[in-house]
């Protein structure tokens, strides 16, 4: 069955396809392309997935916000941010030093095996 079912759809204020991105500071709407391009930033509002409470902010806020730390809710976005960024470094030093630690361990194994 087909119908015709009218809706309002947001527009991407840069180039007018559908947006699907809301800047939280400034209120201009993006699309997926522009925001792929670099026009905007997306925030997860969690360490390990996204959700509904996840931010956006356009390229023009996201600069002006990230040097003045002035508002509050996307220093909280930054932080999660941050965090996320700390533990992959974390995770990529953690993986090189176990590979030290493993080789040197079966090293050590293997002397003892061999000098039974
Ligand atoms: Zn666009
Ligand atoms: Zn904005």
């Amino acid at each position: 069955m087909k119908k015709e079912i009218n809706h309002t759809v947001n527009i991407c204020d840069l180039c007018s396809q559908v947006s699907y991105y809301n800047c939280s500071n400034c209120n201009v709407d993006m699309c997926h392309d522009c925001v792929k391009h670099h026009h905007g930033k997306s925030y997860n509002s969690s360490l390990y997935f996204s959700t509904a409470q996840d931010g956006f902010y356009c390229k023009k806020c996201d600069d002006m916000l990230s040097k003045s730390k002035s508002d509050k809710l996307y220093n909280a976005y930054k932080d999660i941010q941050n965090l996320k960024l700390e533990m992959l470094e974390f995770d990529k030093c953690a993986k090189n030093k176990a590979k030290i630690l493993e080789a040197n361990l079966l090293n050590l194994y293997k002397k003892l095996i061999n000098s039974i």
